[in-house]
């Protein structure tokens, strides 16, 4: 590890979280050097829904590189460009009756928001940008404006301009409809909120603690959007590519965003974000919104094979019936552990343990048991669950089981639940 501090920045983060050097991995599990084997709940945040080291998206990428294929191409037109765009359009786009276009952002997911966010700006004319509680956007500039937590959010960046937060659903108690407190602001012209040129919106805040907004609320904010001419984003990064279900978050609650921000899983494992926009919000100009790294062959090659999962329903299906495994287990952790919260559907699940750390501690006692998990809500509170979606059945149980066992090791041993509770 000396050389990881001595040169590498303190900005360093996971490494902190899961001290070994990891060498290889294959589906759900991962080998650190020393050869120790451990069960991968974080799916590189989302990254590695079809697993680590897919061996049909190897295999592909691996064809490609002996065949010479061309690796970077700026924005040129490629046999793997095309390709990709062939087989989005023939397997997400036309089934799902989505008339979008794709426009390949810089690699990572921030790049895509930043997209989504300038065009909104440029189609509307209006600067102003609406964003709920907790969100997760990304931490260049403009999509840590629309970021909610603190920890990212530095006065000294000085750009909270533009952006407005309103209470996400159930931010303000299961009492309160938090789109008709959303509609007052709009309505009255004294309220102080600028008419947004857009809102984006995440329809499972993952990284904000597993808040999952319900199909009526996410319709509600449609309709809204609609009727105040406000562009609707859904910011798909983590929740999409299949996380909850169907390929997009936003299918089952029936709803057409006016754009889509995608990344993580698409790539396959490798690089790659878009965003995808109804036609007649593509108003740049050629090379306006441009970039080197826009549109990365390799991951073009792995996202085409990544998307032939969807060639059928079948990984929709596992993925229903494997979070119903999750969601039944966790419940059964839930009875011996009083005061906690469950959330969650399809494979991403949160266990809301209420108190600051506590599921850093739970993390912990979980990567010495040989398992990756993360934490998310802004007092790492909440232990997230994220297993690839093509993870064996036997993988997950075992995975489950070591979370049965670092709770009690943890939170549970602790007595740090109320006076009387079952432990
Ligand atoms: C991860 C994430 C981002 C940012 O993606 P990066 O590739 O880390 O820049 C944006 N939105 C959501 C919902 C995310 O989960």
């Amino acid at each position: 590890m000396r050389i990881f501090e001595r040169r590498e920045s303190e900005v360093r983060g996971y490494i902190r979280s899961f001290p070994a050097i990891f060498d290889t991995a294959k589906g759900a599990l991962l080998y650190d050097e020393q050869g120790k084997r451990y069960v991968d709940f974080f799916s590189g945040a989302g990254t590695l829904n079809y697993g680590h080291n897919n061996p049909d998206i190897t295999g592909a990428l691996i064809a490609y590189l002996e065949g010479h294929g061309v690796i970077h191409g700026l924005d040129k037109a490629t046999v793997a460009k095309r390709n990709f765009l062939q087989k989005l359009e023939d397997t997400i786009l036309l089934p799902r009756h989505l008339d979008y276009k794709v426009q390949f952002t810089g690699p990572t997911g921030t790049n895509a928001v930043e997209t989504a966010l300038k065009l909104a700006r440029l189609v509307k004319q209006r600067s102003s940008i609406l964003a709920f509680t907790n969100a997760y956007h990304g931490l260049t500039m403009g999509a840590l404006a629309v970021t909610g937590n603190s920890f990212y959010r530095d006065e000294s960046y000085g750009i909270r301009a533009n952006t407005a937060f309103m209470p996400y659903d159930g931010y303000l108690g299961p009492e309160v409809d938090t789109i008709d407190y959303l509609r007052r602001y709009l309505e009255d012209g004294s309220s102080g909120l600028d008419l947004p040129a857009a809102a984006i919106v995440e329809t499972v805040q993952a990284e904000g603690g597993v808040n999952v907004a319900r199909d009526e609320w996410l319709q509600d904010l449609e309709h809204l959007c609609r009727e105040f001419d406000i562009l609707l984003i859904v910011d798909d990064i983590q929740a999409g590519n299949g996380r909850t279900g169907p390929f997009f978050s936003f299918e089952r609650a029936g709803i057409t965003p006016d754009m889509v921000t995608m990344s993580k899983s698409i790539g396959g494992g490798l690089p790659l974000a878009l965003l995808l926009m109804r036609p007649e919000l593509d108003q740049w100009q050629p090379g306006e919104h441009t970039g080197t790294f826009r549109g990365n062959n390799l991951a073009f090659v792995a996202a085409t094979e990544a998307l032939r999962y969807w060639d059928n329903d079948k990984l929709s299906d596992a993925v229903l019936f494997k979070g119903a495994i999750m969601k039944e287990a966790l419940e059964s952790m839930l009875e011996k552990s009083p005061g906690c919260e469950l959330r969650g559907c399809g494979m991403i699940w949160g266990l809301d343990l209420k108190k600051n750390g506590a599921a850093k501690e739970v993390s912990k006692a979980a990567f010495e048991k040989g398992m990756l998990i993360e934490t998310s809500g802004c007092d790492s509170q909440v232990l997230k669950l994220l297993p690839p979606l093509t993870i064996e059945e036997p993988l997950l149980k075992e995975g489950l089981n070591i979370i049965d066992e670092a709770l009690e090791e943890t939170v549970r041993s602790k007595t740090v639940f109320a006076v009387g509770s079952a432990l």
